[in-house]
Order: structure tokens, then C-alpha cells, then sequence
């Protein structure tokens, strides 16, 4: 039995002695200008957590580090925002873990405004009077999707757990057995339902699912028919679902609702660009679905958003639910929301927003964005353009690819520039670096592909290539 709260041993109080005091580790040269950076107080406070650290570890005869070096790292830390702006060279365009969508520059302008001033959100200036934070949305969204009204909230998972709340609480709710899925993140389809207060009724099976399973499944207690899309997976082979009219055929015949969780909520179509065709939100209501519900920042190519269309009496009651207000959406996100739909009743969402952009970008540009690149590092580093394929991310069609091409630098010219350096870690210089680059390791070579970096990051990326392999 060793005795825990033994006296410190005769080198154990000799480490201990040799730790500085707080003051003098906040006066030293390399910590005192954090200062200015994050006040004398929080200084103070951080420098007596790592002494503290320092003292257990020390008593635990574990190795503490030069705690000047430890509360360094950590003070670069604060003072560096996390959130920075990456150049993304990963050929993913949704990326999730990178933010998902990047708006366009009238969106981002039109989000930084409304952050930095007040707003017109409540107030309808003409009268004076209070007004509505929904209706230039609302009216939007109807004139884009062909719905009767439109609402925006959080994100898409708050949008189906409003509508699902709204309606079903304490009631039945359809939904196939090949539907009922986790879309990653957390969000099950089951969880949801549950949350909502909802009771998940599973019909068919998990490949084939017939129209008479929903029919037989009706009971007095089933409030409405959910259909959710499958974003993020495929089932393919022996396989039945049925169309979406055909279920608004049975819901109404039979008085239940029918809500359509379509995930990516596209407005134009996929097909256009070589890829598999994304059902639309346009599509989706002529279907005859009463509500839909998709994300602001997948395909639709604005901030993080849920939005939910569908008839006027129904969205008004959802608006009405306590909820709502807990899921509201806040006014960059509606500012920038309003500002990409904008940009698809001009006509001009493949120029303007970045995800269709990158999208519709011929591949003979990205060649030519590949040779720039190239020829800009000729004097440095050998590299070689490669086909690769691209996808469009954010659990939307799964298995589609874009062809693409990618800068590659391989492992024998990286290791000509600097001796000793890896494919690794130039990848990890790349990504510490300012601005930071994601780009993919394939195969002993890093890949940085053209698709995803916006034109406009051009110079930045090689100038972020020539910093990563100067010598050291
Ligand atoms: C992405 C997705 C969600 C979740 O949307 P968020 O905007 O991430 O909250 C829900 N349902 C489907 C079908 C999706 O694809």
C-alpha cells in the first residue's frame, strides 16, 4: 500500500523549488507582451494554472516541460482566433468540418452590415410599426419554391423538429423502414421523432417499401406521413420507394400531412453539371408535399440555416409554436439567407454563389489554375498536375465525383527542397501556416485540388506552398 500524501521527496522539492513564482514567469520577456493580448488579470490567472500543473505533476514524478514554453503555446493559443478563414484544397465542396458552404461576397457584405449595425429586423419602416423579421424571406422562398410561404430557422435539424413538434406531439408519424437513419452529427431520424414528442410508426422494410405499407400502417392516432431523403447513403439493387406524388395522394385521401425532410435543398438541378440529379425543392412541393424542410448551407449555398416551406395556414402555426422562438435564426443568417436567395431569382446563383461555382467550373479551368500554380512554384519544387475527382460533401449525393485536377507534390521533390521534410508534415506546416490550406495525402503525395480553392485564394495558396517549404 503506498502511502498517497508521502512528503515530497528530496528531488521532487528541488523541481519544485525551481519553478518560478508567478510574478517572475509573468515578467518574462517571452510572456509579458501577452499582456496587452488577453489583460494583466486573465495573465496572472493562466500563469498560476500552469505553475499549478506544473506542482501536480511534479509531485506525481511526471515530466512537466519548461512552463515558460507551456503557458506560451497556450497564450498564441487565445489570442489567436480558432475560427480563421482555411483554404480548402481537400476537392470536397460541402466540407463540413470547414464550415460547410462559403456565401458569396454580396451574402458575406450584407451578414457583416447587419452584425456591425441596427437593422430593419422588426420594424416595418414605412409605418413605423412592428413587423414581421419573416416576411421578404417568406416571400422568397414562395416565389422560388412555388410554396405558399416559407419560414427560416437554425438549421435543418431544428426545421424538422419544429415542424414534427408542431404537429405530431403525442401522435403517430409513418416513416420507412430504409428512412429512419442518422444523417451524422447526431441527428437520428428516431431521436428526433422522440424528441418531438412524436411516436415513430416504421413501414416496409429496409429495401422495399410499398405505398399499401404507409395505407395499412394509418391508424385514428397518425398525425402525418415524414419522408426524409436519403443525403448521406444509397441503397441500390431490389429496391421500392414510393414517388413522393404517390404519398401525397394517400396522406390527403386519408387527412394526414405529409413533411419531406430533403437534407441538401437544391434549387437547381444537379443533373446540369454531370452529376446525379438532387430532387429540388421545387419538385418536392408540386409533389404535393405540404412541408419541407432543408438546410441553408448544403447545396442552397448560404449560412448555416434550416428552412421549411409549405402551405401559408401551416407555417403560420408553426411560427406560432413556443419552440420557434427558441430555433429562430438570427439576423446575419437571415441577411445572408436573403441575399443567396436573391441571387437565384436573378438568374445568376452559378456565378455568384461559390458551391455552384465550383460546381459548374469547366475542367479546363482548373487545369489552367493548375498550371499557374505550377508554373509560379517552377523555381522551387517540381510538381505534377493529376486528375483526381472531386465530391460535392455535406451528405449530398453520395458516390457522385467531379473530375478535377490537383497540384501534387510527392515525396522525393519535397525532400529536395528540404531535406528530411515529409509529405506529412508539409501538410501539417500547410495547415498551421496563415492562411491555412487543407490539402488531401494520397499515396506519398499531397494533393491540392483546384475545385474548392476559390480563384481568388490563388496567390495566397502559393505563397503559403513557398513559406511551408523554406528551409528549417
Ligand atoms: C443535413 C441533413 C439534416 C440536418 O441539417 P442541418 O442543417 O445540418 O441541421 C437533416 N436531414 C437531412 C435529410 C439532411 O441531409
Amino acid at each position: 500500500m503506498g502511502d498517497e500524501k508521502s512528503a515530497p521527496t528530496r528531488v521532487e522539492q528541488q523541481r519544485l523549488r525551481a519553478l518560478p513564482s508567478v510574478s517572475s514567469l509573468i515578467q518574462h520577456p517571452a510572456i509579458a507582451p501577452y499582456a496587452r493580448e488577453v489583460g494583466a488579470r486573465s495573465l496572472t490567472r493562466l500563469a498560476q494554472l500552469v505553475l499549478e500543473e506544473a506542482r501536480q505533476a511534479i509531485l506525481a514524478g511526471r515530466a512537466t516541460g519548461d512552463v515558460v514554453a507551456v503557458l506560451q503555446r497556450k497564450l498564441q493559443k487565445l489570442s489567436q482566433p480558432r475560427l480563421r478563414s482555411v483554404i480548402n484544397a481537400t476537392g470536397v465542396i460541402i466540407h463540413t468540418n470547414l464550415g460547410r458552404a462559403p456565401v458569396s461576397d454580396e451574402a458575406a457584405r450584407a451578414m457583416a452590415e447587419v452584425a456591425g449595425r441596427y437593422t430593419a429586423l422588426e420594424i416595418e419602416l414605412e409605418s413605423g410599426r412592428r413587423g414581421g423579421r419573416m416576411s421578404e424571406l417568406s416571400q422568397l422562398l414562395s416565389l422560388l419554391t412555388g410554396a405558399e410561404a416559407g419560414l427560416v430557422v437554425n438549421n435543418n435539424a431544428a426545421a424538422v423538429l419544429l415542424v414534427l413538434s408542431t404537429f405530431c406531439a403525442g401522435r403517430a408519424v409513418l416513416v420507412s423502414r430504409s428512412q429512419a437513419v442518422e444523417i451524422g452529427g447526431g441527428f437520428r431520424i428516431p431521436d428526433v421523432l422522440r424528441q418531438s414528442g412524436a411516436r415513430l410508426v416504421e413501414v416496409g422494410t429496409t429495401n422495399r417499401t410499398y405505398v399499401r405499407d404507409y395505407s395499412e400502417a394509418i391508424s385514428d392516432d397518425t398525425a402525418a406521413i415524414l419522408s426524409v431523403h436519403w443525403s448521406n447513403f444509397r441503397i441500390i439493387g431490389f429496391t421500392v420507394q414510393p414517388e413522393l406524388g404517390e404519398l401525397a395522394e394517400l396522406a390527403h385521401a386519408r387527412g394526414l400531412l405529409l413533411i419531406e425532410d430533403l437534407g441538401s435543398g437544391a434549387l437547381l438541378d444537379t443533373a446540369a453539371y454531370g452529376l446525379a440529379h438532387e430532387p429540388t425543392v421545387q419538385e418536392a412541393i408540386a409533389a404535393g408535399a405540404d412541408l419541407v424542410c432543408f438546410s441553408g448551407d448544403k447545396l442552397l449555398g448560404g449560412p448555416q440555416a434550416g428552412i421549411i416551406v409549405g402551405r401559408r395556414e401551416l407555417i403560420d402555426q408553426v411560427e406560432r409554436h413556443p419552440l420557434a422562438r427558441a430555433l429562430r435564426a438570427d439576423k446575419t443568417a437571415l441577411a445572408g439567407t436573403a441575399v443567396t436567395l436573391r441571387h437565384y431569382l436573378r438568374g445568376e446563383a452559378i456565378e455568384k454563389i461559390p458551391v455552384w461555382r465550383m460546381i459548374a467550373t469547366p475542367l479546363a479551368a482548373l487545369e489552367a489554375r493548375c498550371q499557374t500554380w505550377q508554373s509560379a512554384l517552377r523555381d522551387l519544387v517540381e510538381t505534377e498536375i493529376v486528375a483526381t475527382d472531386a465530391t460535392v460533401g455535406g451528405g449530398s449525393l453520395p458516390g457522385e465525383t467531379l473530375p478535377s485536377r490537383a497540384l501534387a507534390l510527392g515525396a522525393e521533390a519535397i525532400a529536395e527542397v528540404v531535406p528530411g521534410l515529409t509529405v506529412e508534415e508539409l501538410a501539417r506546416r500547410l495547415r498551421t501556416g496563415q492562411p491555412p490550406v487543407v490539402g488531401r495525402v494520397e499515396a506519398d503525395r499531397l494533393l491540392l485540388d483546384a475545385r474548392t480553392v476559390l480563384p481568388e485564394q490563388d496567390e495566397a495558396l502559393v505563397e503559403a506552398l513557398r513559406r511551408s517549404l523554406a528551409i528549417s
